[in-house]
């Protein structure tokens, strides 16, 4: 493992670097617990081969941004267990117990699942030391990807953004990239209120029709197995032309660093949503902002999840799941815009203040 700390770190954190090894099963882990003056830290436990303590803590501190701006009652933070996600289930289980026994005593960190991890490896950790979430349903767990809490918190979003731009929802044009948890549910609730799918692409192709996709009809057909692009209600087009497409408000929810100085001119949306984590450059989000397209930021837009999470864990139940993403993504994004207006900075800026200020003002109420 190649230890590299300099450069990382500033007045709110890390607080916590840890990196364990259990050399007998080859267990070899890194824990970054960045800020916990909001309340225990939340943050997912990813696995890969190629984690460095630089990403792990960038991971932790967006959570702590993602948590604060969402006003939850909790801190940020993310591990990572060095190995392959593709091991067989017995080696997985092996890594994933052993972990957990290690972080037994970090009690401000509250695991859950991330890339590579999923909930039968939150059951094993809660089994271990009793605390996760992202469980099992049978074990209090709400399934955040089956009732699209991510999707329905950037649909509030887009709707907040939509009538500060003088868009009005029903009968705007929406395209979307990438039709997953997180596009197909924002593309599901922006349909129910009224919007019309004109595009939509997945990893292996992209689909379009100006009259609307049946946005029903496309889920069934993509839960299937099958790609957008063979759903028969539209015509097949280059994943490419996507950036370009005739809509007022664009969604990606696939890839980080999808718009980029290089395309981000094609754009005729008046809108851009983040579903995805970071999925515009810094430069284009400035080019976009310049050009007066409104962009509301992942951590803002895309909270939903981690807010089902929280709900979660303070054993809510799943029909409080949507009230709460409801109205916390709904105050949040008007603040952000709000903030943006009067400061005449970026929406990501303006909604990175609100996030600090309030991990600021929380850690004025902790001794030292
Ligand atoms: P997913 O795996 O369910 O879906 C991803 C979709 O993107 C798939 O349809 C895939 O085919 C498509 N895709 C992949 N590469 C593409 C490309 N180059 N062009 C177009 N489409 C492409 O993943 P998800 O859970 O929907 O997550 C999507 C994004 O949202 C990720 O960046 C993730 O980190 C972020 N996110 C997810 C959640 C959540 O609750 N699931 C929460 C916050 C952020």
């Amino acid at each position: 493992m190649e230890i590299k700390i300099h450069n990382i770190g500033d007045n709110i954190g890390p607080e916590k670097i840890l990196l364990l090894r259990q050399p007998r099963i080859g267990l070899e882990a890194i824990v970054v617990v960045d800020n916990v003056a909001c309340g225990p830290a939340i943050g997912g436990v990813r696995m890969a081969p190629d984690l460095t303590i630089d990403e792990v803590y960038r991971l932790a501190r967006a959570m702590t941004l993602k948590n604060a701006a969402a006003g939850l009652p909790h801190g940020g933070a993310k591990s990572g267990i060095i190995a392959d996600p593709a091991c067989s289930r017995e080696q997985k289980e092996i890594l994933v117990r052993t972990f957990a026994r290690m972080i037994r005593e970090l009690t401000e960190y509250i695991p859950g699942p991330d890339m590579g991890t999923n909930e039968e490896c939150m059951a094993w950790v809660k089994d271990e030391i009793g605390r996760a979430i992202g469980l099992p349903r049978v074990l209090g767990g709400i399934p955040l990807d089956e009732i699209g809490a991510t999707g329905f918190g950037v649909a509030v979003a887009a709707e907040v953004a939509a009538s500060e731009v003088g868009i009005p929802l029903k009968g705007s044009h929406l395209a979307v990239q990438g039709f997953g948890a997180v596009g197909m549910h924002a593309a599901k609730f922006l349909g129910k209120r009224g919007a019309i799918l004109v595009a939509v692409s997945d990893s292996r192709g992209a689909i379009q029709n100006q009259n609307g996709l049946d946005i029903d009809a496309l889920i069934k057909h993509k839960k299937k197995g099958s790609p957008v692009q063979t759903f028969p209600g539209g015509q097949a087009m280059d994943s490419d032309e996507l950036v370009g497409i005739k809509c007022d408000i664009w969604i990606p929810a696939a890839r980080p660093d999808v718009l980029t100085e290089n395309n981000v001119d094609q754009l005729k949306a008046r809108l851009v949503i983040h579903g995805a984590n970071i999925p515009a450059t810094e430069t284009a989000e400035q080019l976009m902002h310049k050009r007066g397209i409104l962009n509301i930021p992942d951590f803002i837009a895309n909270a939903g999840g981690v807010i089902c999470a929280a709900v979660e864990y303070h054993g809510g139940s799943e029909s409080q799941v949507m009230e709460t993403i409801e109205e916390k993504i709904r105050t949040n994004t008007l603040e952000t815009l709000e903030r943006s207006k009067k400061e005449n900075m970026l929406p990501r800026e303006a909604a990175a203040k609100m996030a600090y200020s309030r991990i600021k003002k929380a850690m004025t109420y902790r001794g030292t």
